[in-house]
Parts: C-alpha cells; sequence; structure tokens
C-alpha cells in the first residue's frame, strides 16, 4: 500500500508477486524435471514451439475465478500460499504454539484480524475517521502543506513523499528521495495515451462510489471524482515517461535544502524534516524535478475541495483492504478493468498478502523453518556458482567489446553477490503494535517501518536486507547491490528439483539465474559499475555498439502482435529481453560444461539433453491470461507476455534450431542474420 519515495531500479523477474489467488493447489507431479504429459508431442516443435511444449498444460488449465492469469509463478504462489495458511491455522487451531508477543504471533493476530470480517465490517470507515477530520479541516494551500507533512503517518503518500534508500551514485550510503505525485491509475500513459477510455471511467466511477461513502450526493460525488481525474492528469503530465524512467540519471536531481525551499517555497521544509525526523540532511536528490517545479502552480488552481478529494481518495485507496468489505468490494470493481477476473481472492489470502508485506520476515521465519532444507541452499549455491563462470566465459569471448571494458566488465561479475534462500538476519518487529482493529495494526506496522526506514538517512546501507521475503516466488537483481536473490519459494519444482535431470534444472532456474546475472548488465543495470554506483565504465564505442544492439532486440521484439493491434513495447521491455536473452545463452553453456563432466543422463529417453532444456524453458514461461490483464500488461509491465518470453529468446539461440532441426521456412525459425547476441 505504501510507495518508496526512491527510484525503482530493482529489477524483478516476473511483475510483483499476483495480488490475487485462491487456495487450490494442483497436486504435485510424481515425475521429476519436464513431465511430457505438459506438453502436446502432436504439434511440430519447428511450428510452434511454445504449444509442443505446454499444450497438455494449457488443454488442461482454466484461470481461476479470482485471478487474472495463471501460470508457473501463480502455481509457485498457490503452493506457498497453502503451505502459509496450513502453519497459521495450525498456530490458531493451537496445534504449534508461538513465542507470546513474538513477531511471528504478532503476524499471526494481525492476520486473523484481517480475517475477522464481522469485526471489520462493524468498525466500518470508524479508523480513519480522525484522519478524514483533519482532512476535512483543510481550508487552504498553508493547510493543505500542513497535512502534509504527517501525510506519510497517516498512510497516505502526499504530494511530496520523502523516503530513504541507497545514494544512486554513492551506493553504500542512505540518502533522503523526493518522490512524485500519487496516481491512482498504474502509470502517467493512462491518463495521457489512448486507448485507456475504458479504464479510465471505471476509475471516475469508482471514486464517484468511494466519495458517496463519505456522504457526498451521487451528482456531487461525480463531479468530485472526475475533478480529482483532471487533478491527477496534470500532475502526470509533469512526471518522467516511461522510457526517460529507464535512464537513472533523469531520476537523479540532488537539492540542497536552500535550493528545495527556493524551488518550493510553499512547503515549510525545515518543519517537514523535522516532523519526519531527518533534520539532520544536508540535502534532497528530486526523483520527479519537473513536477516539482510545476506543483505549486497546479495546487494553486486547483479549488481546495477537490485537493480535499484527493487527499480522501488516496486515504481511501491506500486502506481499501484493511477497513470494511464494502470498500472492498467498491475498490475491486476498478481492479477488475484492470484484471478482468471475476471474483475477489478469499479474505484469507487478502489478509496473508497484506501481512507479508508489512512483516514478511516473521512469516519468512515461519515459512522457511518448515519448507525450506538447508541441501536446497547448497545445492542452489552451486547452480549459481556454475551460471556465473558460465557468463564470465561469454564475456572472455565477447566480440563486440573492447578489451578495457571487458576487464571492467569481468570485474563487475567477480564481485557480484548472490543470495539464496532468506537473509542470514531477519527483519524484527519490536515497534509494532497490534491494535483494536485491523486498521490499527496495519498502520502501525507501516509506520514502524517507514520511521525505521526513515532513521537510516545519511547512515551506511546495510547490504545484507532483502528487497524479497522468503515466502515470495520470485527472483530479482539490484543494480544498487550489484545481487542477485533467489528467495525459498522460487526454489521449488517446476523451477528447481534436486531428483530432475540437469537439463530441466539448467533450462528452468539456470534460465533464472542467468537471466539476473544478465541483469546487471542490461540498459540500465549496466550504468552501475562494480561498487553498486551509478558511473560510466564504458568506453563510448563500445557504449555506442551495446546500444546499436539493444535497438536490434527493440526492433525484434516491438514487431510482436499479442492481440489484434497490440504490439509488444519493444523498448520499455528491453532489458527484461537482454535478460531472458543472455539467461538461456548462459545457462546453456553451463549445462555443456555439466554433462561434458557427469555425463549425458538421459532420464526422459524420448529427447536430448538439448532439447529437455529448451522444453524447461518454454515450461517457465508457461501460462494463461485474460485479455484485460494482458493489456495492462503491455501497458503498464517491463515483461514482455510469458508466451512471448517463452519461445522469442530461444529463437536467438543457435543451438535451438539445431536441437529440433528447424530449418529454413519453419515459422519458428530467424535466419542466423536476424538472430541477436548480446552477452
Ligand atoms: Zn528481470
Amino acid at each position: 500500500m505504501f510507495r518508496y519515495a526512491w527510484p525503482a531500479v530493482m529489477a524483478a523477474l516476473v511483475i510483483s508477486a499476483p495480488g490475487v489467488a485462491t487456495g487450490i493447489v494442483a497436486a504435485q507431479d510424481a515425475t521429476y524435471g519436464i513431465d511430457i504429459a505438459n506438453m502436446d508431442l502432436g504439434v511440430s516443435p519447428r511450428q510452434d514451439f511454445y504449444r509442443f511444449a505446454n499444450g497438455g498444460w494449457l488443454a488442461k488449465t482454466e484461470i481461476p475465478g479470482d485471478k487474472s492469469s495463471y501460470g508457473t509463478f501463480t502455481e509457485l504462489y498457490d503452493i506457498t500460499l497453502e503451505q502459509l495458511l496450513t502453519i497459521l491455522d495450525d498456530v490458531v487451531t493451537g496445534e504449534r504454539a508461538l513465542e507470546p508477543n513474538s513477531d511471528e504471533a504478532k503476524a499471526v493476530r494481525m492476520w486473523q484480524q484481517g480475517i475477522d470480517l464481522e469485526t471489520r465490517n462493524a468498525l466500518g470507515l470508524t479508523p480513519i475517521e480522525p484522519v478524514l477530520a483533519e482532512i476535512d479541516a483543510v481550508a487552504d494551500l498553508p493547510a493543505y502543506h500542513q497535512f502534509q507533512q504527517n501525510a506519510m503517518f497517516r498512510g497516505l503518500s502526499g504530494s511530496l513523499p520523502l523516503g530513504v534508500g541507497p545514494d544512486l551514485r554513492d551506493s553504500g550510503m542512505n540518502v533522503v528521495y523526493l518522490g512524485g505525485p500519487w496516481l491512482g491509475l498504474p502509470n502517467r500513459d493512462y491518463y495521457l495515451e489512448d486507448g485507456n477510455e475504458a479504464v479510465q471511467e471505471s476509475y471516475i466511477a469508482t471514486n464517484a462510489k468511494l466519495l458517496e461513502r463519505l456522504g457526498a450526493d451521487p451528482s456531487a460525488a461525480r463531479s468530485g471524482a472526475q475533478s480529482v481525474y483532471d487533478l491527477e492528469k496534470t500532475l502526470a503530465a509533469t512526471t518522467l515517461t516511461r522510457e526517460e524512467e529507464q535512464n537513472p540519471e533523469l531520476s537523479y536531481n540532488p537539492l540542497t535544502i536552500a535550493e528545495l525551499v527556493a524551488r518550493y517555497p510553499a512547503m515549510p521544509w525545515l518543519n517537514y524534516l523535522d516532523t519526519l525526523v531527518i533534520s539532520g540532511t544536508e540535502r534532497v536528490i528530486a526523483t520527479q524535478i519537473d513536477y516539482l517545479d510545476e506543483l505549486g502552480p497546479i495546487l494553486e488552481q486547483t479549488p481546495i475541495e477537490t485537493l480535499r478529494d484527493y487527499l480522501r481518495l488516496q486515504l481511501l485507496w491506500n486502506f481499501n483492504n484493511n477497513l470494511d468489505l464494502e470498500l472492498e468490494e467498491t475498490a475491486f470493481t476498478f481492479l477488475q478493468s484492470l484484471g478482468g477476473q471475476p471474483e475477489m481472492q478469499p479474505v484469507e489470502e487478502r489478509a496473508l498478502g497484506q501481512t507479508s508485506g508489512l512483516m514478511g520476515d516473521a512469516l519468512g521465519k515461519l515459512y522457511v523453518a518448515e519448507h525450506f532444507p538447508p541441501q536446497a541452499k547448497a545445492e542452489m549455491e552451486t547452480l549459481v556458482a556454475g551460471i556465473i563462470a558460465a557468463f564470465g566465459e561469454r564475456l572472455e569471448r565477447n566480440a563486440w567489446m573492447t578489451p578495457e571494458t571487458r576487464e571492467k566488465a569481468l570485474a563487475k561479475l567477480a564481485t557480484l553477490r548472490v543470495k539464496v534462500g532468506y537473509p542470514d538476519e531477519w527483519e524484527t518487529y519490536e515497534d509494532v503494535e497490534i491494535g483494536e482493529s485491523y486498521a490499527e495494526s496495519v498502520i502501525s506496522a507501516a509506520n514502524a517501518s517507514l520511521r525505521e526506514s526513515l532513521a537510516e538517512a545519511g547512515l551506511p546501507v546495510d547490504r545484507e536486507e532483502w528487497g524479497m521475503n522468503a515466502q515470495t516466488a520470485n527472483a530479482y537483481y539490484s543494480p544498487l547491490n550489484n545481487e542477485i536473490v533467489f528467495p525459498a519459494a522460487i526454489l521449488q519444482a517446476p523451477f528447481f528439483d534436486y531428483r530432475a535431470d540437469p537439463a530441466s534444472n539448467y533450462g528452468a532456474i539456470g534460465f533464472i539465474i542467468g537471466h539476473e546475472i544478465t541483469h546487471g548488465f542490461d540498459l540500465q543495470g549496466s550504468r552501475f559499475d562494480e561498487n553498486g554506483n551509478l558511473a560510466n565504465w564504458w568506453t563510448d564505442e563500445d557504449r555506442e555498439r551495446f546500444e546499436a544492439l539493444n535497438q536490434d532486440l527493440v526492433a525484434q521484439y516491438d514487431a510482436i502482435e499479442v492481440l489484434p493491434d497490440l504490439f509488444v513495447n519493444g523498448q520499455i521491455t528491453v532489458t527484461e529481453n537482454v535478460a531472458d536473452l543472455g539467461g538461456v545463452e548462459t545457462a546453456y553453456d553451463a549445462l555443456q560444461t555439466v554433462l561434458a563432466a557427469q555425463g549425458d543422463s538421459r532420464s526422459l529417453a524420448e529427447f536430448t539433453s538439448e532439447q529437455r532444456f529448451f522444453v524447461a524453458a518454454a515450461t517457465v514461461w508457461r501460462g494463461e491470461i485474460r485479455d484485460e490483464a494482458l493489456i495492462t500488461r503491455i501497458r503498464s509491465g517491463v515483461h514482455a507476455p510469458p508466451e512471448v518470453r517463452a519461445t522469442q529468446p530461444l529463437r536467438n539461440v543457435d543451438a535451438f534450431f539445431d536441437a529440433f532441426a528447424i530449418v529454413e521456412g519453419d515459422p519458428m525459425y530467424l535466419s542466423p542474420a536476424e538472430r541477436i547476441r548480446i552477452w
């Protein structure tokens, strides 16, 4: 519910864990590695490799009513969810004892408050009434700015959100960032580009219902919602485009406090910094400099009632899943326009998602103790070492880099940090108080986390911290820490199984490991050096060649049509597509090294190891997706749709064509001249 004010440079593998899920868990297959029942051997791999690899699975899989898509990541999400719910149930029924007042016990109590809809419904909006009263009292712009000073502690990011994170140019130190506007739609394009009318209308209609809930009559609510929409649209126009956001330099605008005061005099900055207990800070890095310059005049032209509605709606959206069911249901009507799912997920999962977001390590501790054996960690570390070595060999062989830049790239690879499973030291939650209501507990946990983060301003970065929870089925690369991170939940079948043959593991989790390593060398990651600092280590000549290769890949993906007249955005997805390409190439090389050393086990006699490798790679991205969600993914995501990720990277790899005897004239064929090699 709360957004960081600092630029999002962390590259996750998929969009963050699905916010929607059911408790249905498919029975684990008895086979290990690739499963022929999930393939369709009636389809030629030369014609349609996606269906050849996944046809059996696609035929038997339907998207559950409360999900917008379903694929391997959702499968793992469901498995992990069921494991966590079982643990929670055991605590609630007394079968598992927790130390009273421990972090784990607090997390379970928060979850219990979340699923207690009776109490939540009886309380209605009362937990946020004091904040609504504060908003009612905002009579003019000075009062609006006064309110902003405490907004973050009230659960709103506000108009001038401050946050603490690593300095992009000195990544060992934490600095203060100033973020951009709160926007209810996923990004600026939703306000400014054609084709989003249905989502816009759904948003305005939902906001009107929310304002009615606060007592406005229907016509005043509708015009209030329209005015807030118009304000958000004006604010959105001042922010960086998605293409501009790919360049972290544009989000890095350091200002001294004196400059900040001169640039935006309406905010009493010294008081504001004091309220956040960061008055010692000497400079603030503005991530949206045009927004900062234009905000003052925009606010001056906006009626104060519209500004009050803007705050009220932020508050309701940020609390939409912590108050009563009526509010959740109203918010859901808008969320449906983005995902297309007909049903809400069960309350047990909604509350688990919220608790995991706020007290993730308390649940992570419980999860790992039960479901992550130490040998899985050890085996994964061996796999990662093999893939890093393979990436290094590819760098050594690289044909387009000068020796000078290559040395720097190898140095960056040599300092890459690897985190597997769960943090060595868990986050603690001593300041979290479980209150009288779910909403009170949620705000206590959010504020504890906010205060802790603010207190790190000016202090060294703790590089041992994790950016994802152990129970999250995802992975990431952080350029600031130059690290790849694999939470415990992703280290399960079908990604990773110690009983599976090497080809299956290298094709699945190996592909993912290679993907994360490559992020250190994508268009964005490559702007950061071996120490995690935004600094250029490239010669101009190499950078030019690298960018030209990226542009070739942009053009290749731009041409892919996923729905009539809806194409992949090659530029926005380029860092992920480069990572997919590097991932599959590197994992393939690492597999060859393993096969040379261990021999080929051929556990599935029908297919060679090379074939199993590519089938496993396509399995990673099998998935069904609703049209609404596919459109949302194209317009707001940085990843190409799963079906594209399953085959397009493979089509750039020579060994893929050899493995399946794909030749000119076959639909899967791509001529050697069209194949792109970057890493
Ligand atoms: Zn990625």
